[in-house]
């Protein structure tokens, strides 16, 4: 059976390390846990390097979490109407942008007997989530007036759909937008979000980060990188995570397909270049597990190409042999898509240093 390894303490490190330099400048950090699906030994690793908050984009992983006893602020990033009553139940925070969706919490906060805490998401030029800034103001008036919703902070969130990158000019908006509401409604905003992993860069260079106090992180944490070009973060860890997957079949045949060619299983006619005899391995890993695009395996590997179920090698004469295993480094996406197969088993280690991979 394909499973992932995922090394506990060099998550734990990136959370620390995160946790510390963004600390410097009074930045609170929510841990992203949508990717792994809020799998109890990751969130506990990022708990204990020091994030304040998990955040996940699914009710479903937090229920998940809480079952696992694991205690924290549980915050939600997506707010499906339909679900506000087990929101109310199991998050302790939610963002939002629909005055519906504030209503029906209201509703269910009020039987529930509790108060729901909410942070308004405002669209500052990614065009994912958001409130426009210049109906903000009203929509926090009509938020103030629902009862039991408590509004506690505004956010945004970049570079996800649009690519707009986190820069001075857009988290000097937000900061702006936070005054401006506190000013006029008399209230003091607990937190300003001003994004996620992609705003490592605008942190390491802003002047003056103005009222920016919370970045909510996923990929920098599980994988030591930021988002706006993949760059590690220095002293972070960046191969948290590794699949692996067992050698059936190992041989040595021509690199072209023989015959009349015509369509594969995916519907695209194939193309090869001829490099003669080549020693070719198949793997038991497939698309049904996992994105293969996201799949780095080591120099001496090379992806041929993929199906449901077989991932196709040339293995440069490495020699494998069935029942051999490969490794392969995974990106965030691979992660998200082996996570979430049900054929690829979870394996937690105290792996600190680099593996070979
Ligand atoms: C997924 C998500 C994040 C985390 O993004 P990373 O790039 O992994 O840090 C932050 N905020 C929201 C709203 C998200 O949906």
């Amino acid at each position: 059976m394909p499973r992932i390894e995922i090394a506990l303490p060099q998550i734990r490190d990136n959370a620390r390390m995160l946790s510390e330099l963004y600390g410097q400048k009074g930045i609170s950090l929510m841990g992203v846990s949508k990717a792994v699906l809020g799998e109890p030994p990751v969130v506990e690793a990022m708990i204990q390097g020091g994030v304040k908050f998990i955040a996940d984009s699914r009710i479903e992983n937090i229920q998940r979490m809480k079952t696992a006893g694991i205690s924290t602020q549980f915050v939600l990033l997506r707010t499906p109407l339909s679900q506000a009553e087990s929101i109310v139940k199991n998050a302790d925070i939610s963002l939002n942008t629909e005055i519906e969706t504030l209503k029906e919490l209201s509703h269910y906060a009020k039987i529930q007997n509790k108060n729901h805490r909410v942070i308004i998401m405002v669209e500052l030029g990614d065009l994912r989530e958001g409130v426009l800034p210049c109906e903000l103001s009203d929509f926090a008036k009509k938020t103030l007036a629902l009862p039991h919703i408590e509004l506690i902070g505004i956010g945004c969130n970049l570079a996800c759909h649009g690519g707009a990158k986190p820069d001075e000019t857009n988290m000097h908006q937000l900061s702006k937008l936070a005054d401006v509401l506190e000013k006029k409604f008399q209230i003091r905003l607990e937190i300003i979000s001003g994004g996620n992993s992609a705003n490592y860069e605008w942190y390491s260079s802003a002047r003056d980060i103005g009222r920016i106090n919370n970045l909510r992180l996923g990929e920098s944490i599980l994988l030591g990188r930021e988002t706006t070009n993949r760059k590690a973060i220095p002293g972070l860890h960046t191969r948290a995570f590794q699949l692996i997957a067992e050698v059936i079949e190992s041989k040595n045949k021509t690199s072209l397909p023989s015959g009349e060619i015509c369509q594969d299983a995916f519907g695209n006619t194939p193309s090869f270049q001829d490099r003669g005899m080549r020693q070719r391995a198949i793997i038991a890993l497939g698309r049904q597990d996992v994105q293969i695009s996201s799949l780095k395996p080591d120099s001496s590997l090379e992806i041929l190409g993929s199906s449901s179920d077989h991932i196709i090698l040339d293995s440069k004469n490495q020699n494998l042999k069935v029942g051999d295993e490969v490794r392969f480094d995974l990106d965030y996406s691979g992660i998200l898509s082996a996570m979430t197969s049900p054929f690829i088993r979870k394996q937690f280690t105290d792996r600190r240093s680099r593996a070979a991979a």
